[in-house]
């Protein structure tokens, strides 16, 4: 009888399709994508099966057991610690020789072992046949085969695990019998011919990692899934405002109804709930629409081709190419993207992708970007999606540009050091199962952010509404504020309310309009939807010109990262001084930026 929680670990390469094979085993939804190390901790799954209960442990994706960088030493440890009562070794058919390695590595430190030769049905159209019964000879432990995207194939692998969990372990295997035969793999694999499938993707990488084509091509599909993202983003955000205007109108009587006093409902009406309401209306219809694109580009298998393509510049200024795929992240939420620095494995490299992955604008900075396109590009009509998209799309390659800029200098200075040579497997292309995308990207990014950005805006807009409505000397402590900062704010061609706005908006950068265009309406609480028309009038009446336009959008792009961004790095790096750090990089090069695109205006 086993008294602790039976455990049964998953290890195997990189994009081998372990993740998927856990979740459909767990229930768990991790996020599975179609790019190498993304799994960089382990994460725990409970399977039941048979009346038992099993905990499941999903290792992070190794190519080896020779510890040498954070993944690997997780993986050799928790193998090497015996803990698992069933090791499932995960494979990629369709280049089993290579995978073989770390089966062969783990065999020699425990039988307890089922090998899971997955991707089949990509081996099969590959024309690879594999003789698994001999392979389970030859290793001397069970193997299958599965297709992990099949429910028949997650039944039989489960059905293999119970079968096999409390199998008598078999003594271990001479090195130089079945071991070293299998390392030859003679007869093992058959590959008929190359396949049409290589062939195709070749072609495909032909365009798309070609060395002056996959830069035009990178452009146009970051633009493409901007264009959809406005778009598509412009009438569900004006039916959640609508939806959201009657609930608050819902609330503000019923609290009536209630008796309650003025400022209890206007602290939970005007300012927890209504700057609650604008966040998610402002931030859920483009993040519903950016994040299940930016994942199908990623089950498609094109975000480590432009890790390949970048890797060149990034090497070029002493950052890691992997970088690219941080920066990609970033343009969803950079809290996430920091997290996601783990994949990068020198700890040098990981904090520039740390310091600089806030050039990348999030999703929260694009609303205020795309209302004031047309403010700057002066005869764009408002909401040309197009061109708004083009001109964003600029924007976000200032942005890389930034970076390369910084990664330079911080990699000549304080973080000084070689890149470190890295592997980055390119996998094949594949069909992105495109309902199961959709659904998990909209619950496991979509909503998890978007419940980030909610927790801190409810609280927030509660202390604007006090804020907003604490009068001292006939002005609200609010208007004070910008008072203050007006000085400051004209020397960089802002005003003292966007200076006010950008720092009151640092737990959640979606907040910096509302609270805007509620200072400039004296209002004591978040203006109800404005238009983009209304917006850029009530900005024109205030007196903000191009210039102010273009300062505020230079400053949304490079500006201190929010709160939750900052904190992540902190954790991350385990130091206050990158935190630090993290916010003044950019701070400063927006600031400058502002200072020299006003006194280039005040020149010409
Ligand atoms: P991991 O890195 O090993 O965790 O790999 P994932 O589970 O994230 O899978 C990487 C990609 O391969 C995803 O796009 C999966 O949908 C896809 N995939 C996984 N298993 C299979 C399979 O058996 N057949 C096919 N065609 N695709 C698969």
């Amino acid at each position: 009888m086993v008294e602790r929680p039976i455990q049964i670990a998953f290890c195997g390469n990189p994009n081998v399709g372990k993740s998927t094979l856990f979740n459909a085993l767990t229930g768990l939804h991790q996020h599975t994508g179609n790019w190498p190390g993304k799994t960089v901790e382990s994460s725990l799954g409970i399977m039941k099966a048979g009346g038992e209960t099993y905990h499941l442990i999903d290792l992070p994706g190794t190519y080896s057991l020779d510890a040498r960088s954070p993944e690997e030493t997780v993986t050799r440890d928790y193998i090497c610690g015996g803990a698992a009562d069933l090791i499932v070794v995960v494979c990629d058919g369709t280049c089993l020789a290579r995978n073989l390695i770390l089966a062969l590595q783990v065999l020699q430190i425990t039988r307890r072992v089922v090998v899971c030769v997955n991707l089949m049905d990509e081996a099969r159209k590959k024309g690879i046949s594999i003789d698994l019964q001999r392979l389970s000879r030859l290793l001397g432990v069970p193997v299958l085969g599965t297709e992990a995207r099949k429910r028949s194939s997650v039944k039989k692998l489960e059905k293999c695990i119970v079968d096999n969990i409390f199998q008598p372990a078999s003594a271990p295997v001479p090195i130089d019998s079945p071991v070293a035969e299998s390392q030859r793999i003679a007869g093992l694999v058959e590959t008929r011919t190359r396949s049409f499938l290589q062939e195709r993707d070749r072609k495909i990488d032909r365009v798309l990692t070609h060395k002056i084509w996959a830069y035009p091509t990178m452009f146009l599909l970051l633009a493409v899934v901007l264009w959809l993202t406005i778009e598509g983003a412009n009438y569900p955000s004006q039916w959640l405002g609508a939806f959201f205007q009657t609930c608050q109108t819902l609330l503000r009587k019923g609290l009536q109804a209630l008796h309650a006093p003025w400022w209890l409902s206007g602290f939970l009406v005007e300012g927890c709930a209504a700057t609650l309401f604008r966040v998610v209306s402002v931030m859920l219809p483009p993040m519903a629409i950016f994040f299940p694109l930016f994942t199908l580009l990623e089950d498609f298998g094109y975000l480590p081709r432009v890790a390949f393509n970048l890797d060149r510049p990034f090497a070029r200024c002493g950052a890691c190419g992997k970088q690219a795929l941080t920066m990609c992240m970033g343009l969803g939420c950079n809290a996430s993207a920091i997290v996601g620095c783990r994949i990068i494995d020198s700890k040098r490299e990981r904090i520039l992708a740390m310091l600089t992955n806030n050039f990348m604008p999030c999703n929260g900075r694009f609303p205020l970007l795309i209302t004031l396109i047309p403010l700057v590009f002066v005869g764009l009509p408002a909401g040309n999606g197009a061109m708004g998209a083009l001109i964003l799309t600029g924007f976000i390659l200032l942005g890389v540009l930034m970076t390369f800029l910084w990664s330079k200098l911080l990699s000549c200075t304080l973080l000084s050091g070689t890149s470190a040579a890295f592997v980055l497997e390119l996998p094949p292309y594949r069909k992105p199962e495109f309902l199961h995308t959709i659904v998990r990207s909209i619950l496991d990014r979509t909503l998890r952010i978007l419940g980030r950005a909610a927790a801190v805006a409810a609280p927030v807009g509660g202390i604007l509404w006090i804020l907003a409505n604490v009068f001292v000397g006939g002005r609200s402590l609010l208007a004070w504020g910008s008072v203050v900062l007006e000085p400051i704010g004209t020397i960089f061609g802002m005003d003292g309310v966007i200076l006010l706005a950008f720092l009151l908006a640092l737990p959640a950068n979606e907040i910096v309009l509302p609270i805007a265009l509620m200072l400039y309406t004296q209002g004591g609480g978040l203006p109800p939807e404005f238009s983009p028309e209304a917006t850029r009038a009530l900005l024109l009446e205030n007196g903000w010109t191009w210039v102010t336009a273009l300062c505020v959008m230079t400053f949304c792009l490079f500006h201190f990262p929010c709160s939750t961004a900052l904190l992540t790095i902190k954790k991350e790096s385990g130091s206050t001084k990158w935190m630090v750090l993290a916010a003044m990089i950019p701070t400063i090069t927006g600031l400058i930026c502002c200072l020299l695109i006003r006194l280039g205006a005040l020149l010409f």
